[in-house]
């Protein structure tokens, strides 16, 4: 099954619970537009190499499309379709007025040279350019893409279109425009989230450990809070694999480890093992957080995890058919489209403030950030409990009523 037909099931569950319009579920079941490229890009050794690019605009009757650039090997439209319409279904948890997008470029970043990677990350704007815009489609950073590379971006259109257009694109550096708390935003937002969960189930963060998959924007930031919170980090992983650590980890060693060393595998000293990416998410904890990939957890390994919650910071680890396992064994899954939402709030509050011309300090983005993850996950717990559902149905049910809405309103159905 693909990962668009894993949306479209998630979609379809939720829209029967709650009994959906059908043409909402028809309208929200394609994207509005999906866009393929070719990007031509001289390499350093004056070869010239073409690479492939995509962008989908799922959605935009809440608004603007929306959606980081993923620079994957495995990229293709398929996941692109899918991680755009989670993004119209995620900003409409959350109650931001933005659609869907999403966007992707078929690369291993790690094997172009700094310059390489400005030409290709140029070469896409160029090609991407007619559609998107500060008020129709803001692209942001994804997996293996940064503040770098968004300063580029957003460089390359503004001198296409001849004017300061910074605003066409989020998660930039301060220097460039971007918003404070957007580099601890998405790990930030789902920490907001499982504090709400912790207080329903009264858990002491001191006696509550927690495994890591993934260890960079989302994994990384989000190991560095929890253990600020007093929770214990007793695994980690990256592309690379991973090590569980019963007498725990300290986080800021293992931060500045995998910068030397460039893994966590090579980090931890001698009361870690050594385990596979498969293996760590199997470990003994309480809490996973799954910060990488989606397809991570399957009707396969569901029945081994040993979590009492899944946080879901990655888009979409845990596939559908694993979600049945889970429920059964009362394992929580906080979902990936309220969890990991924190990113793209505070994406909006960057649209907002180039808008405005005028920034925001920490101490200001933090409790807005803070209100809007508390409120949505007040109204899925809610949903939840009057729709008899588990968390993901919940959200994804608090989502479609607010779009169904929308659509209504701009006389689509
Ligand atoms: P990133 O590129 O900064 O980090 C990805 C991490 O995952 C790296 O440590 C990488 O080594 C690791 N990884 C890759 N394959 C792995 C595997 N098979 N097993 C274990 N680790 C693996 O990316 P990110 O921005 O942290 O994104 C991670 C996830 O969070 C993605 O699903 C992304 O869509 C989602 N997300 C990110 C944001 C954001 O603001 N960055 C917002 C919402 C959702």
């Amino acid at each position: 099954m693909s990962l668009f037909e894993n949306t479209l099931k998630q979609i379809e569950k939720a829209a029967s619970i709650m009994k959906l319009d059908e043409n909402v579920k028809r309208i929200l079941s394609v994207p509005q537009r999906e866009v393929e490229v070719n990007l031509p890009v001289k390499m350093d050794d004056g070869s010239l190499k073409i690479f492939k690019g995509f962008r989908v605009q799922h959605n935009n009757a809440a608004g603007p499309y929306k959606g980081g650039i993923r620079y994957h090997q495995q990229v293709d439209m398929g996941e692109v379709k899918a991680l755009s319409a989670w993004m119209t279904i995620k900003c409409s948890v959350v109650g931001i007025p933005l659609g869907g997008g999403k966007g992707g470029i078929i690369v291993d970043p790690k094997q172009l040279s700094l310059g390489e990677l400005e030409r290709l990350t140029r070469a896409y704007v160029r090609a991407i350019e007619p559609v998107i815009g500060p008020e129709t489609d803001v692209p942001a950073p994804d997996v293996n893409t940064n503040s770098q590379i968004m300063d580029w971006f957003a460089d390359e259109y503004s001198k296409i279109r001849g004017k300061d257009l910074r605003g066409v694109v989020t998660g930039k550096s301060l220097e460039a425009g971007g918003s404070k708390g957007r580099n601890n935003a998405t790990a930030q937002g789902g920490v907001y989230v499982l504090e709400e969960y912790a207080k329903t189930v009264s858990l002491n963060p001191k006696e509550t450990k927690v495994i890591i998959q993934g260890f960079g924007n989302a994994g990384g930031v989000v190991a560095k809070l929890l253990s600020k919170a007093g929770y214990e980090i007793v695994g980690v992983s990256d592309s690379q694999g991973g090590i569980f650590c019963s007498q725990g980890l300290n986080v800021d060693e293992l931060t500045s480890c995998k910068v030397e060393k460039k893994s966590v595998v090579n980090c931890g000293g001698a009361t870690c093992k050594k385990v596979s990416n498969e293996e760590l998410l199997e470990q003994e904890c309480d809490i996973l957080v799954l910060a990488a990939l989606e397809n991570q957890v399957s009707a396969k390994n569901a029945g081994n995890i040993k979590a009492k919650v899944i946080l879901e910071l990655a888009n979409g680890p845990v596939m559908p058919e694993a979600d049945e396992i889970l429920d059964k064994k009362g394992i929580i899954a906080i979902p990936d489209i309220l969890a990991n939402a924190g990113g793209v709030t505070v994406s909006y509050f960057e649209m907002l403030q180039n808008a405005d011309g005028k920034y925001w300090s920490e101490e200001e983005v933090n409790p807005k950030l803070k209100d809007i993850m508390v409120s949505a996950w007040e109204e899925v717990s809610a949903n939840s409990k009057k729709y008899n559902c588990n968390l993901r149905d919940a959200a994804f049910i608090t989502s479609l009523l607010r779009l169904e809405q929308k659509i209504r309103e701009k006389g689509l159905i």
